[in-house]
């Protein structure tokens, strides 16, 4: 035993930096039979060893965007080839240094043990990296779960659950519900093409257009390619990287049915937006189906060219409401009925309330309630659902605004809301003023300077005076404290 620990310590001293460099080419080579040559130039070469200090070994990427995509994709599978090929490394840290490209390259080319590689073309480069500085400025990048997702060809796969059976239909929905429900059944019939599906998060453009590809695609003989707009970009970007662009056109060319999700995510990737533009009008001329979807309208969508947005706007334009109260119940229903497990109307109707934004959330908040009554064998009720969703309510209840407090204070107390901001001192403005302040320290998270700001620029001592001027009161006068809480519950609820 204790032999084998001094053989251990023994090992570990010998991770110089020379023994750390040829596990890391081991671990480059594995990876390279694993995920392949193209992915394996666009991703796994562009990384630069680091230093290792105690157990965590740091690797860098010269990008941001790559580094976030290397830690989504390999993070997890670097670690255990780490921890196989060496006693030390148990953790991985990838950083993002601007520096390491080159000194990666050129290390690369000088070791004979890994393949030579293809640096980036420099034209290339000069007309991509606009775009991947853009998308490096956005402080929240989702990419994409999967290796086989990047590695498949065009077709992401769609949702099997996101069918138009599936889909409840309400007033705020029903007009981009039957658009889609057309399209599906006609595709590429005069004045649906392209069809631009736009609203909020959550509202269900993604569920429509993964119900339009299964409809067709159950059809057979359909090609029919779906795929955010995000994934769009990096696909187009590695064919730029491993000079594939060809196939990529070809491939994107040759569908039936293209669908791109979140198009605003091009706003600012203008070589992306162009060859989007490309496709677009090459599809449509040859009679092919385009759809989009957005969190926008296509004349809203400031940021993308002018004439990418006229011709999205040629089509049919279909914008998803907000969700009405009706709707929200309808929806729970039809979730709870499809769960298996009874939920009592009084919980529907309060999620219908508590949770107005997106279907996603009441979603979510729905199958907690039931995987928490199975897992304690209980029934869902009225009690269990404030307990269990407590957290995820008092996020919402945060989601309250100075400005709607601003306005239903001065509503309740019949006072202009220019008052809320002017420097009147009379009472009658002054005391609502600092029930609203109050309460905005009380439902936001908003700082007192940030609150004083909103209230015409006035001091944080005075935000503070009012917060405890108002408990005071409140304490005296109950008639005050009354209205207080009503104010209160009028915007919790
Ligand atoms: P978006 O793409 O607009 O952000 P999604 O299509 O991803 O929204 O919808 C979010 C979730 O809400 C999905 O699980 C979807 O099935 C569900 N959903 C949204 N609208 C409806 C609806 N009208 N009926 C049933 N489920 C819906
Ligand atoms: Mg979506």
């Amino acid at each position: 035993m204790e032999k084998a620990q001094s053989q251990d310590a023994a090992l570990a001293s010998s991770d110089t930096a020379s023994s750390l460099k040829i596990s890391w080419l081991r671990i480059c080579e594995r990876l390279k039979n694993e995920v392949g040559d193209v992915e394996y130039r666009m991703w796994i070469q562009r990384i630069t060893l680091g230093p290792l200090d105690e157990d965590e070994i740091t690797l860098y990427l010269p990008e941001r965007f790559l580094r976030d995509w290397v830690r989504g994709q390999y993070g997890q599978r670097l670690q255990t080839l780490w921890r196989e090929e060496s006693h030390t490394v148990q953790h991985v840290e990838l950083r993002v240094d601007k520096k390491a490209q080159r000194s990666s390259n050129a290390e690369r080319e000088a070791s004979s043990s890994t393949p030579k590689t293809t640096p980036f073309d420099p034209d290339i480069q000069t007309l991509v990296k606009e775009d991947i500085a853009a998308l490096d400025r956005e402080t929240t990048t989702t990419l994409p779960s999967s290796v086989n997702e990047v590695r498949n060809d065009l077709a992401v796969p769609l949702d099997r659950r996101f069918t138009f059976d599936n889909f409840v239909v309400g007033k705020p929905n029903e007009f981009a519900y039957a658009c889609a429900g057309r399209v599906a059944d006609h595709p590429a019939s005069p004045g649906f093409n392209p069809l631009f599906l736009y609203g909020g998060v959550g509202l269900g453009k993604t569920h429509l257009m993964h119900a339009i590809g299964l409809k067709l695609m159950s059809r057979g003989n359909i090609s029919v390619a779906y795929m955010s707009a995000e994934k769009f970009m990096y696909r187009f970007i590695a064919s730029m990287q491993s000079k594939s662009q060809m196939e990529f056109k070809e491939q994107l060319r040759s569908v039936d049915v293209l669908m791109i999700d979140d198009l605003q995510f091009l706003i600012g990737k203008n070589s992306t937006q162009e060859e989007f533009f490309h496709t677009f009008n090459a599809l449509v001329d040859a009679g092919r189906q385009i759809i989009v979807s957005a969190d926008k309208s296509p004349s809203d969508l400031s940021g993308l060219e002018d004439r990418l947005r006229t011709r999205l706007g040629c089509g049919m334009v279909a914008d998803i409401h907000a969700t009405t109260f009706e709707l929200r119940i309808s929806i729970l229903e039809a979730k709870a009925k499809a769960s298996g497990t009874p939920v009592p109307p009084k919980v529907l109707e309060y999620l219908a309330h508590k949770i107005t934004t997106n279907v996603r959330e009441l979603e979510g908040a729905l199958n907690r309630l039931i995987a928490h009554a199975d897992l304690v064998g209980r029934p869902v009720t009225l009690e269990s659902t404030q307990d269990v969703l407590k957290d995820m309510l008092k996020a919402h209840e945060r989601r309250v605004t100075i400005d709607e407090i601003q306005r239903k204070v001065a509503e309740h107390f019949n006072i202009r809301l220019t008052d809320m901001s002017s420097a009147r001192r009379a009472r009658a403005v002054a005391r609502p003023r600092q029930i609203a302040m109050y309460l905005a320290k009380q439902l936001t998270s908003r700082s007192l300077p940030e609150i004083g700001r909103k209230f015409g620029n006035r001091d944080h001592t005075t935000v503070m005076h009012a917060v405890s001027r108002v408990s005071e009161l409140m304490e005296q006068d109950p008639g005050l404290a009354e209205s207080v809480e009503l104010l209160r519950h009028m915007l919790e609820g």
